[in-house]
């Protein structure tokens, strides 16, 4: 990547209407069988070239073809009963109808491989391919199985890294794992979190990075946000960790949050994807705004290792105020490009 200040987003960006219900998590497919494959693919389409044409370096797949980020990967994965429903508390924040863990679990076939060979030939720029983390896969479902977080960790851990390695071969450049629960398990994450997330990335020479937010814009997060006081310190608490693990790029939330900025200190010496672009809000950001945050930070990150992003993924947004946003994102990083390049 010669470009500096790569800009990317988290992930996931609004579906078109025809293909799933705007404005919804887990909104259900409007296609079925094969006019269903054939339209996730023309939605990877359609993402792929707004991204691209609205300035967005790092391609993503928009999640364009999976329900959630977390569940459409486990509902591939042989061991665990969709019929089986349980009500747990996710992130210890809402409580959600999950499935069971019923036997060992085990990746019968790759999952997004096919997808991601699919985004490769619509683009030559950069393309960046996100997988739930293991903690956070473990918190959407009811165990009743290994009755133990952390050994059902360590398992979705080695099944991710076979995921990650097919996607590496399939020509993804950068391996995202999306660990919002790092920001409210700190024990666990200390224990064995920070030791799985590694696991799954063991033997990747692409590079890695790990995604941690404080969520979508869903009442939920945002009533959480509310009691989080003053300031956001939950960083604190995984990012020396992350400092000295053999991750490449931490993700994380900042324009618009309460995060005290300087918390990037504390991981020194990695890359950044600093969120630029708050995605709880319908507001189009002004390029100003962005440039802003993007100034802030490069107090504490250099230059070459910033990557101008979104706070977090898209989806529940209406499709157009996605789609500025992405203009907002890349408007803001010229300002600072063009400052960086004169001075
Ligand atoms: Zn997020």
């Amino acid at each position: 990547m010669n470009q500096i200040l790569p800009t990317s987003t988290v992930g996931s960006l609004p579906k078109p209407s025809w293909l799933a219900q705007p404005e919804t998590l887990w909104a259900p497919w409007k296609l079925e069988g094969d006019a269903l494959v054939e339209g996730k693919q023309d939605a990877l389409r359609i993402s792929t070239k707004e991204q691209s044409d609205r300035g967005i370096d790092i391609v993503s797949d928009g999640e364009q073809t999976r329900q959630h980020f977390v569940t459409t990967f486990i509902e591939h994965l042989d061991g665990v009963d969709f019929s089986r429903r349980e009500t747990v508390r996710i992130r210890d924040r809402y409580d959600a109808s999950v499935p069971t863990v019923v036997d060992s679990v085990r990746r019968a076939a790759p999952v997004f491989v096919d997808d991601a060979a699919f985004l490769r030939q619509q683009t030559d720029q950069p393309i960046k391919w996100a997988l739930p983390g293991p903690m956070t896969m473990i918190d959407t479902l009811y165990d009743g199985h290994y009755k133990s977080r952390e050994k059902l960790a360590w398992e979705f851990a080695t099944i991710l890294n076979q995921e990650a390695r097919d996607l590496e071969a399939a020509g993804v450049d950068i391996i995202q794992f999306d660990e919002p629960a790092f920001n409210v398990y700190f024990d666990e994450m200390k224990d064995w979190g920070i030791a799985t997330l590694e696991r799954a990335t063991e033997g990747l020479s692409v590079e890695t990075a790990v995604h941690i937010c404080y969520g979508y814009g869903i009442k939920a997060n945002i009533d959480w946000k509310a009691s989080l006081g003053s300031e956001w310190r939950q960083y604190e608490e995984s990012f020396p960790l992350l400092q000295q693990s053999t991750i490449d790029i931490i993700s994380l939330e900042c324009h618009n949050s309460h995060v005290p900025i300087d918390l990037i200190e504390l991981v020194r010496g990695k890359k950044v994807m600093l969120g630029a672009i708050d995605v709880a809000s319908e507001k189009i950001e002004t390029a100003a705004e962005v440039a802003d945050t993007i100034r802030n930070a490069l107090s504490y990150v250099d230059a070459d290792k910033l990557l101008p992003s979104t706070n977090c993924g898209m989806a529940p947004l209406p499709r157009d105020v996605a789609f500025a946003k992405l203009s907002a994102l890349s408007a803001g990083t010229r300002i600072v490009r063009d400052e960086l390049s004169s001075s």
